[in-house]
């Protein structure tokens, strides 16, 4: 066993990893990384089929990157933003407000996904407090939903495996119906083409639901993973809801909190998924792509009317009183910066464009599979959802660990991912090249016949 297989085995706990079977087997040890490839310290090489848990843009060992932050490091790599300011936090800040648009003016920055979502959290309770909307204020957060492992995140979270082993912890956040068509339970709508020739109609009985339930109470904010919940197996809601949502949410005079951690920065095919339905929320959470998935930072994007809650006289103590050592870290900002350039320029977005049609065109290729019920894709998001019947819909138990094994052997064919239950996702770098995102889509097709044979519907 190579020497740093042993300290990890010795020494490290991995997230989200029963360390019982990770023991039981050799770690794959990454040593180096160029655009979509990583390499191992044997030399193997695989595609980070995806980007590194959903956080890199474009490309490991990016040139314009890697420079941003070298010479941001040659001048200072961290200075507090408690009483301090420095450059490229600034940039960034004007950056990111710009392209978020209006109403948004505002940028707290903190650590990853679950800082920026308690972020939020704490600044929408304090602020619907402070409106005199709610003296208790109360979340209301989507079937499914996935925002973090912190205390505050977790709480918003609706994904029962991850929430109650903690749920002595957890404060409560009432759940809302969320659209998953595949599995909708109104039986009408089934966008995806096998039921497509039935011709059924959907009648939004899901924005139904969630007006009756935000109507039950006066709630403070709805939490939404915009277009995507991605936790919840990249799970994509169709066309026209989120639009829908935060149409119910403003009459409702609630707040909308949009996280974007997992699909702001183009992952969707527009900068932020919000903009592809024309929605303005009263938080955006930032993080994962924000740095290029290059260091952890996260930013929470809000209005003036929000900031202007937190203003008064010292002795009034209105202070948002939250705030991280690495806040506004000048490594993290300077990557941002790096990213954001390569992000807008022209050649960049006609090339995501391109890759987003060759997925959509790949992934035809897994259809006829009868152990694949679904493939989803929005953007440069892929989620294929393996199923015991396609008939039925009927899931594998989460025991024999289907998405597990598919995703093994595709390690072992040279392709990275990480299942979610039954369900493998496809997240490329920007960077990939079309034989390269050829070669994910075909090892994902030869790793599921390889777990599951290759009957045909
Ligand atoms: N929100 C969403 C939508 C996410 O997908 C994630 C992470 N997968 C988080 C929040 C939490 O981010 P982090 O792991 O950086 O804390």
């Amino acid at each position: 066993m190579h020497k740093v297989s042993k300290l990890d085995r010795k020494y490290v706990w991995h997230p989200f990893t029963q360390m019982r079977d990770w023991m039981g087997q050799e770690p794959v040890l990454i040593e180096r990384g160029k655009g979509s490839v990583l390499t191992d310290v044997n030399g193997k090489k695989y595609l980070d089929g995806n980007a590194s848990i959903w956080t890199n843009l474009h490309g490991h060992n990016n040139f314009r990157i890697n420079n941003a932050i070298a010479k941001q490091l040659a001048k200072v790599a961290h200075s507090s933003a408690l009483g301090l300011a420095n450059e490229p936090a600034s940039v960034l800040a004007e950056k990111l407000v710009k392209a978020a648009g209006p109403p948004l003016k505002k940028v707290f920055y903190s650590d990853d996904g679950s800082t920026a979502l308690e972020v939020a959290l704490k600044m929408s309770y304090e602020h619907n407090r402070r409106i005199n909307r709610s003296k208790k204020p109360r979340f209301l957060s989507l079937m499914r939903s996935y925002h973090g492992d912190t205390i505050g995140a977790a709480s918003l979270g609706q994904i029962d495996l991850f929430r109650r082993p903690y749920s002595g912890l957890l404060f409560k956040a009432d759940k809302a119906f969320s659209p998953y068509c595949y599995r909708c339970p109104f039986n009408k709508a089934k966008p995806e083409r096998r039921d497509a020739r039935l011709g059924r109609k959907c009648k939004w009985e899901c924005i139904s639901k969630l007006e009756n339930k935000i109507k039950s109470h006066k709630y403070a904010a709805l939490v939404v993973e915009p277009r995507v919940q991605g936790a919840a197996g990249m799970i994509m809601h169709p066309s026209g809801w989120l639009k829908r949502a935060s149409n119910v949410v403003k009459v409702a005079g609630a707040q909308l909190i949009a996280d974007e951690v997992m699909t702001g920065f183009g992952r969707t095919g527009f900068t932020f998924a919000c903009h592809k339905e024309k929605v303005i929320p009263d938080f955006l959470c930032l993080a994962k792509g924000l740095t290029g998935g290059y260091l952890p930072m996260a930013a929470t994007l809000t209005s003036q009317d929000v900031f202007d809650s937190f203003l008064g006289e010292y002795k009034e103590m209105k202070t948002f009183f939250h705030g991280h050592s690495y806040s506004g870290n000048q490594l993290g900002a300077s990557a941002a910066l790096a990213s954001l350039g390569l992000l807008n320029n022209r050649r960049g977005r006609l090339r995501r464009k391109k890759l987003e049609k060759l997925l959509s065109v790949e992934l035809e290729s897994l259809w006829p599979f009868a152990r694949v019920g679904d493939v989803r894709q929005e953007g440069l998001v892929a989620g294929v959802e393996l199923v015991a019947d396609w008939k039925t819909r009927e899931s594998f138990p989460l025991k024999a660990k289907i998405g597990i094994k598919v995703c093994e052997v595709m390690a072992r064919k040279g392709v990275l991912t990480r299942p979610i239950g039954n369900v493998v996702p496809l997240l490329p770098p920007y960077c990939t090249t079309d034989a390269q995102l050829r070669k994910m889509v075909r090892v994902l097709r030869e790793s599921i016949m390889e777990v599951l044979g290759s009957t045909k519907v």
